[in-house]
């Protein structure tokens, strides 16, 4: 079998291996990746930092070109890479593909980018004297990337920075390594000069550990645990570097009355289970008023019993496998620390057998939850949702609020006095109103508040505040 190699300095390298297995069917390996040291990751950021000066200078036509010729192979590969997307990580092969025809819009976006760079020049307090305010590229970035969004999410963060100037080293998570090699293997065969992008494929502890602790790195840019994010903080501010975290959340869907039961049934199912829930933005605390709440539950259960839950590969599964044993573990334990909590599991919460071994499990719906219960307050990064019962909008609102996350958050309603209120009231950096709160566009502001991120937001033309640093220059 093929070895998948880290690229350090524009050369392929590494010997440790492991390899990248299927969680639909866990007889299949994806393929052997490289495992880099702590000395492989310091090699990188050294070469990170020689390739730096120049990169930095590098004309914008050349990084729009480069960009640009990124986004076009991706589309054009892109039902490879989804399925590969879907056999490594266990997303459906639509959700696999729908991702990877994201990655090329943003690579495009940021191609775009590169050509609207500007600054501004303003007059001084002081007569005769001219200021000029700019943007600069900040230096070498780490990015660390979690396994839930294996394209998406390094695109997103590795489009940006090389956009503004900067070069990267990149440390995908250990699940997914065949997305972060394709990706890295297009962009170097684009035409990145070598030392400007570097892939460490390899332990959070070994690999991230050593950026995290490197002084030749300039800023960090994670996405992943509440817990590793902090971690990753406190050593960053300890030797001020910058830094950008996005993390966990327990997103708040509302359910008001007056919803249409259709379109707060559709944007439940899809926000809470679809990409077997494992999204940072998935809908986990459904809250729902008295006046619907009974309607909502049944017609939410009909719809999760005709749910296909099947090899992420098979043209009509509509949930694939969860991603490995430990995150099914995890699952299975909130599952049960629910039901001893007191709340009713009304639906789902099995080990589902299939044609292959993979870690399936039927979606599990509780209800009789109350707010302040474990599974309504901690990430449970599954196919699970809690349902609780308020009597009206303002316990509503009250409740989304009471959580130490802040993402995304929904409500279904069909008054616009209601949904501008909860627009203004709901404490999240992103607000869906009769839509899934897990589904974004490439082109604006992503990120949340509380627990769930620290630093400037990512994607847009808001990613410059991160991976660009201010000038103001006085010339007299
Ligand atoms: P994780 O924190 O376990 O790992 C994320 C990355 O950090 C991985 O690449 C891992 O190897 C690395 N890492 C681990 N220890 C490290 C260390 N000591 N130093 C440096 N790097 C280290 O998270 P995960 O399980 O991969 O991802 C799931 C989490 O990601 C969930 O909490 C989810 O909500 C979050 N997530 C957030 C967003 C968002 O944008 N807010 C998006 C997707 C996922």
């Amino acid at each position: 079998m093929t070895i998948h190699q880290n690229l350090i300095g524009g050369q392929w390298t590494g010997t440790e291996t492991r390899p990248d297995i299927n969680p639909s069917n866990t007889n299949d390996v994806v393929g052997e990746f490289s495992s880099a040291t702590r000395q492989d990751a310091e090699q990188a950021i050294a070469a990170a930092k020689a390739a730096f000066p120049a990169w930095s200078r590098s004309g914008i036509m050349e990084r729009h070109t480069l960009l640009r010729k990124t986004a076009q192979e991706i589309r054009a590969r892109s039902d490879e890479i989804g399925y590969l997307l879907s056999r490594e990580e266990g997303k459906t092969l639509a959700e696999g593909v729908g991702e990877t025809l994201r990655a090329a819009q943003i690579f495009d976006f940021f191609a775009g980018e590169a050509l609207r760079l500007n600054g501004e020049a303003v007059p001084s307090a002081r007569p005769g004297i001219g200021v000029e305010v700019t943007r600069e590229p900040v230096g070498v970035v780490g990015i660390i990337t979690p396994w839930n969004f294996p394209v998406a999410i390094p695109a997103w963060k590795i489009a940006p920075a090389l956009c503004y100037g900067n070069t990267v080293v990149f440390k995908p998570a250990e699940l997914v390594p065949g997305c972060a090699w394709t990706l890295v293997d297009i962009l170097h065969r684009a035409g990145l000069p070598e030392g400007v992008l570097n892939l460490v494929m390899g332990e959070g502890a070994v690999v991230g550990q050593a950026m995290v602790d490197s002084p030749d790195i300039d800023a960090i840019t994670f996405t992943g645990s509440v817990g590793t994010g902090k971690r990753i903080a406190a050593a960053c501010v300890e030797r001020m570097c910058k830094v950008q975290l996005e993390m966990g959340g327990k997103n708040p869907l509302v359910i008001l009355d007056d919803a249409n039961l259709d379109t707060a049934v559709d944007v439940a199912l899809n926000g809470s289970f679809f990409s077997t829930g494992q999204r940072c933005t998935a809908s986990s605390r459904l809250i729902v008023t008295e006046g619907i709440h009974d309607r909502f539950v049944t017609a939410l259960t009909e719809r999760l019993r005709k749910v296909i839950v099947d090899d992420a590969l098979k043209p009509d599964t509509q949930i694939g496998p969860v991603v490995d044993q430990n995150q099914l573990d995890q699952d299975v334990d909130y599952i049960s620390i629910g039901k001893n909590e007191g709340a009713n599991l009304a639906f789902g919460g099995d080990l589902l057998n299939r044609s292959t071994p993979g870690f399936y499990l039927q979606p599990a719906l509780f209800t009789e939850c109350r707010n302040d219960m474990r599974i309504c307050q901690e990430e449970i990064f599954g196919p699970v949702a809690s349902v609780i019962r308020v009597r009206d909008a303002d316990e509503a609102l009250a409740m989304a609020n009471d959580i130490p996350f802040g993402l995304s958050a929904g409500v279904c309603t069909e008054s616009l006095k209601m949904a501008t209120h909860f627009k203004r009231n709901l404490e999240a950096g992103m607000v869906m109103v009769n839509l899934p709160t897990a589904g974004v566009d490439f082109h604006v502001p992503f990120g949340g508040r509380k627990a769930s991120s620290y630093g400037p937001r990512e994607q847009g033309s808001y990613a410059s505040e991160f991976y660009t640093t201010v000038k103001t220059a006085y010339t007299v």
